[in-house]
């Protein structure tokens, strides 16, 4: 701290130990290490070479007890991946403010002791200093006949403030003056003034008696005579004073700080610039120095963390008879083409469809079926284990059992093991589903015995894993697949209470064109109904419609029914928690809240790239290379299976590290976080809005789009391999804005445009573009300007397009046309 040496800091006493002896206007003083909290605020980052302008030399960094919550680097990191699970979230911030409650009190504790400790030396010292005192007074006396003469040893005023303590009794012995200054202090009643006039006392008899020389001890006197007369005075004021309960947030506006410990504000600034804080009323301290000044002016701190917003999320546990029975939610899991979608099709279409005309078209990604025997059954009908993980990564397990679907005709493969490690990570009980069993090289036995080897023993070998051999192809066992599943179902005792405010878990989300944001919801708790007010992850809402999993439009949604939720003001993540609230206040706060404590654990995430990034081109080639990217898609399945594929790309020397990922179109803040990371945009089957764009342009923020997956892992491979730009594979060549759709017999819809940008090309691709994200792809049927078909219409100029195979285009809609090159590779 450079400014320990100015004359703002008063009492700064010992070498640089971090130490800083304060004195406050109310009198106490304290042993207090304001420096080493000041410095966290100043460059929160101990690592990062700006430290050194903190000027401390002190590794401060190292004391956790001077961290917040003893929070690592790396577990700032930890707690960004965890940041997304609402749940998950909570739990580490109960536990961040356990810790840092603890480690506060730990520090209290520490300072109070030390506080103690001083006084006690202070308390001794001045007991020595009295019975000095008392020997100065007598040889005064002695010398008051000789009168001029000062008294032989200066006494100091410590000495001088016992004699005051010890009554008048030097008084008569003193200076006319003195003894008018001896009169008007008896007068006085209060001790903490008389204290200060006995200090004054001591002044003015230095003055007096003081000649050339004294200037420096009666500086040194002033000081410790300021320090007793605080002390006194604390002392008094303590019992006079109202002691206060001060709410402490996070972050706290200093002139709010004084009103809440009812102290002028301009006490307060002086009191923070005493500590070297240099503020004015309307700046913002951080929690821990305002602790400080709290203390200081001896009230307790009370503090209250931003999260407290969560709390009107209701909490209370259901009592054992408002719960009824709800349905299982199944999620099936298995290799790749083992068949999982065939089953889950099979499935609803058997049981669903039963009297329903025309079949069921998948509306949502889950469903609810019933049984036989007329259990109701709930499958969950996100893709694979990316969706199961993830969700369970952010706290939201919403998965009762798991259908483990294994071909009879191939074995127990990779995929097969993952999805058995997932369930008995998650403690969900799986069934085991022998599918092809139509196949004539079927084995269900080899299955059987195959799973042996992953501790999974089905009941056919007298183990406890149900296990049924079905055929999604003939629908052959896959009624005794739902009995199965019900009568595990039976044995979990599966319940909720459908009266009370609806909580539940996002399955699926996505950026609706015309709907807005739209959510699959399960609920897990409660009955959530039009109208209802909720918060889902960083995202807020009021229901505006319901639909449940056949596109109906419902009025409500019990536990354990999985319904789209309309009315959401954003798009939130698949493993977010819906929670219904109160008022719209309510939860704009949460939501609010929430995205700014995400905001914050981004940037510190991106700072923290920016800084490995540093270090890894000052190393050069010689240790692993990380190559951050970010990812936005169009729906989150997707999203996270990039997600996944990008992670299991790289070697010993490079990795790909995914910042951030997201549904929907690149926003200016994507961009932010890349340009300071350093890292490249990935649009799957989105695009950049136009700000975006435009930023990205001026910042040198690298936006590439894909609808491939394999090119885009391709492409990212390549990048990470030397981390060499990768060649472009396609250039947008053009965009067109669809300014009419005309119906045109025999031809179909066609697109009245204009060219906006670039050219037209027939030959070219094209794909559709609504509110950014991708709705088709594919080639040209007819270019027109006018009445004839043309190759190429330039920017400016309307022309008609119609697409090959595909009629929905709407007004409004963007046509990108682009061209794909081949690729020549450097490596
Ligand atoms: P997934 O990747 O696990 O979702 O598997 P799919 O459901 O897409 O199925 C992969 C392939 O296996 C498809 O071609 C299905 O037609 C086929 N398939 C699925 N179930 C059966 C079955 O019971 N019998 C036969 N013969 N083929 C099946
Ligand atoms: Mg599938």
């Amino acid at each position: 701290m450079s400014d320990t040496d100015g004359k703002k800091t008063l009492g700064v006493r010992g070498p640089r130990s971090g130490s800083v002896k304060q004195s406050f206007s109310h009198g106490r003083t304290k042993n207090v290490v304001v420096e080493t909290k000041r410095k966290r605020v100043v460059t929160p980052k101990p690592a990062a070479p700006k430290t050194s302008d903190g000027g401390g030399s002190k590794p401060v960094g190292g004391d956790p007890r001077k961290r917040p919550a003893g929070i690592t680097d790396a577990e700032l990191e930890r707690r960004m991946k965890a940041l997304t699970a609402a749940k998950a979230r909570e739990a580490d911030e109960a536990r961040a403010r356990e810790a840092d409650e603890k480690s506060r009190a730990e520090e209290r504790e520490r300072r109070r002791a030390e506080i103690e400790q001083k006084e006690a030396e202070e308390r001794e010292r001045e007991e020595a200093l009295k019975a000095k005192a008392e020997e100065d007074a007598k040889r005064l006396r002695d010398e008051q006949a000789a009168r001029a003469k000062p008294a032989a040893p200066q006494p100091t005023p410590a000495d001088v403030e016992a004699k005051a303590q010890k009554s008048a009794k030097p008084a008569p012995n003193r200076s006319d003056r003195d003894t008018r200054d001896q009169d008007a202090r008896t007068a006085k009643p209060k001790g903490a003034d008389d204290k200060r006039r006995s200090g004054k006392l001591t002044v003015n008899q230095a003055l007096t008696g003081g000649e050339g020389g004294r200037q420096r001890s009666m500086a040194s006197m002033k000081r410790q005579q300021e320090r007793a007369r605080k002390k006194a005075m604390g002392q008094s004021q303590d019992r006079e004073k109202v002691t206060r309960d001060v709410q402490l947030p996070e972050a706290i506006v200093v002139s709010e700080l004084a009103n809440r410990m009812g102290e002028k504000v301009s006490n307060v600034v002086k009191s923070l610039m005493q500590s070297g804080m240099m503020v004015t009323q309307t700046q913002t301290i951080d929690a821990d120095t305002a602790e400080l000044i709290i203390e200081e002016f001896g009230h307790r701190v009370v503090r209250v963390s931003d999260a407290d917003v969560e709390q009107v999320i209701e909490q209370t546990e259901d009592t054992p008879e408002k719960l009824t029975d709800r349905a299982p939610i199944i999620t099936i899991m298995g290799h790749v083409d083992h068949g999982k979608t065939s089953i889950l099709d099979a499935i609803r279409n058997a049981r669903v469809t039963a009297g329903e005309a025309g079949g069921i078209t998948q509306h949502i990604g889950a469903y609810q079926v019933t049984s036989e025997s007329g259990m109701p059954l709930t499958f969950l009908d996100t893709p694979g284990h990316a969706a199961f993980t993830s969700m369970r990564a952010r706290g939201a397990q919403v998965t009762d059992i798991v259908v483990l679907v294994v071909a009879a005709d191939d074995a127990v493969m990779p995929q097969t093991i993952e999805a058995i490690n997932h369930a008995k990570a998650a403690k969900v009980p799986m069934i085991v589903a022998i599918n092809k069993i139509d196949k004539h090289e079927a084995n269900a036995d080899k299955v059987r015995t195959d799973l042996l080897q992953h501790e999974v023993i089905v009941e056919k070998l007298s183990g406890d894993v149900q296990d049924v051999e079905v055929s999604a192809k003939t629908g052959k066992g896959l009624d005794s697949l739902l009995e199965s599943i019900a009568l595990q179902s039976e044995i979990l005792e599966l319940k909720a209470n459908p009266n009370r405010s609806a909580s539940g878990a996002v399955i699926e989300a996505k950026l609706d064109v015309g709907r807005g944001p739209v959510a699959t919801v399960l609920v897990q708790n409660g009955t959530l109904r039009q109208g209802d007010i909720f918060v889902v992850g960083e995202q807020w809402g009021k229901v505006r419609a319901l639909e449940n999993d056949r596109g109906e439009r419902v009025k409500e949604a019990g536990p354990s029914v999985p319904v789209e939720v309309l009315g959401l003001n954003g798009t939130p993540e698949a493993g977010d928690v819906l929670n219904v609230v109160e008022t719209e206040a309510q939860a704009r706060e949460i939501a609010e809240y929430r995205q700014k404590a995400a905001k914050d654990k981004r940037a510190a995430a991106g700072a923290a790239t920016t800084l490995e990034q540093m270090m890894a081109k000052a190393k050069a080639d010689e240790d692993v290379a990380e190559l951050p990217i970010l990812v936005k898609a169009d729906v989150q399945g997707s999203a996270e299976a990039i997600v996944q594929a990008m992670e299991k790309i790289g070697n010993d020397e490079v990795r790909v590290r995914v910042l951030h990922y997201g549904v929907g179109a690149i926003t200016e803040t994507d961009v932010g976080l890349a340009e300071a990371s350093n890292a490249p945009i990935i649009g799957f089957n989105v695009r950049a809005n136009a700000s975006a764009r435009n930023t990205a342009n001026q910042k040198g923020v690298e936006i590439r789009y894909y609808s491939v997956i394999y090119n885009l892992v391709d492409d990212v491979t390549a990048a990470a391999s030397g981390l060499l730009s990768a060649e472009v594979r396609e250039t947008f060549i053009g965009y067109a804005e669809i300014r009419e759709v005309f119906k045109v017999s025999k031809v179909g819809n066609v697109a009245g445009c204009l060219v906006t940008e670039g050219v037209a090309r027939r030959s070219a691709g094209v794909r559709l573009l609504r509110d950014n994200v991708v709705v088709h792809e594919g080639t040209l049927k007819t270019l027109k300007r006018f009445k004839d078909e043309v190759n190429e219409v330039i920017s400016g100029q309307e022309c008609g397009m119609a697409f090959e195979n595909y009629e929905d285009i709407r007004k409004g809609d963007v046509i990108e046309i682009f061209t794909r090159e081949e690729v020549e590779r450097t490596l």
